[in-house]
């Protein structure tokens, strides 16, 4: 199973100067897989996501891609290997509009003009409200748009692997189930993905795999449904008993 893994991560240490975030962590992501890493405030899940997507350096342990051991490639050659990260706080270039925003995340092809027209078509399609707003200033829509905008903006990379960053973070109720239901429709057209959540219930709804992360270390891991019924995970993340 392991040498099939579009990512391996083996024993993963991240430093913040003497804060160990990330204390020696192992995981996989298999194509068409949508995984799964849920955990508290401070837990190391965004320090996670910036290792992956070349923004934190390991201190020690391996990133493997596709076989590749790409621990030390910087971010920016990350991207083109197939890795494209939707960031916490989303993180949209605000003084430039929708297309513009779109255009961007697909700064490393070398595809025509008309290529990328069409592949804009298709996130409108799959985001209609970015069609409606496609000329306006980014940071002038709302935090869901914004979101919806960082998740297209993402995809516009053609990656290999999604990496999303807390969707849900400060998000009404209901745009939140909007977002999950996005990422229920990318399920299912096979796009791999690596979400990082707070939200445990709604992560583990939708996840196919599932990792439990806590100070920095792996506690828990299995199929989502089964960590979303396990009551221990219950009475930590679920609040209920
Ligand atoms: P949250 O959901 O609150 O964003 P998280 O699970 O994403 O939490 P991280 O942001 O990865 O957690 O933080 C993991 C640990 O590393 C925490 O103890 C945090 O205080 C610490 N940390 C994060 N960034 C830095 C930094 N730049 N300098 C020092 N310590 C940091």
């Amino acid at each position: 199973m392991s040498e099939k893994a579009l990512l391996k991560v083996n024993d993963l240490q991240v430093n913040y100067g003497a804060v160990q975030a990330l204390r020696g962590i192992s995981l996989e992501v298999h194509a068409g897989e949508v995984v799964t890493m849920i955990g508290g405030n401070g837990a190391g899940k965004s320090t996670l996501m910036k290792a992956l997507s070349g923004l934190e350096p390991a201190a020690t342990g391996s990133i493997l891609f596709e076989g590749q051991d790409i621990t030390r490639l910087p971010g920016h050659l990350r991207v083109p290997l197939g890795i494209a990260q939707s960031p916490e706080g989303r993180q949209v270039f605000a003084d430039q509009t929708v297309r513009d925003n779109l255009m961007l995340g697909a700064y490393h092809r070398k595809v025509s003009r008309q290529a990328l027209d069409e592949d804009i078509e298709a996130q409108f399609d799959a985001f209609p409200r970015l069609r409606e707003r496609q000329d306006q200033m980014a940071g002038t829509m709302s935090g869901g748009e914004q979101q919806m905008l960082a998740i297209a903006r993402a995809l516009m990379a053609k990656p290999k692997l999604l990496l999303l960053d807390e969707p849900s973070l400060g998000l009404a109720p209901l745009i939140v189930k909007e977002i999950f239901a996005i990422i229920r429709g990318l399920q299912q057209k096979e796009v791999t993905i690596l979400l990082v959540e707070q939200m445990a219930n709604q992560a583990l709804a939708v996840a196919d795999r599932a990792y439990v992360l806590e100070t920095g270390r792996i506690t828990m891991q299995g199929a989502g449904r089964e960590l979303r019924a396990d009551p221990k995970i219950r009475a930590a993340y679920l609040g209920s008993h």
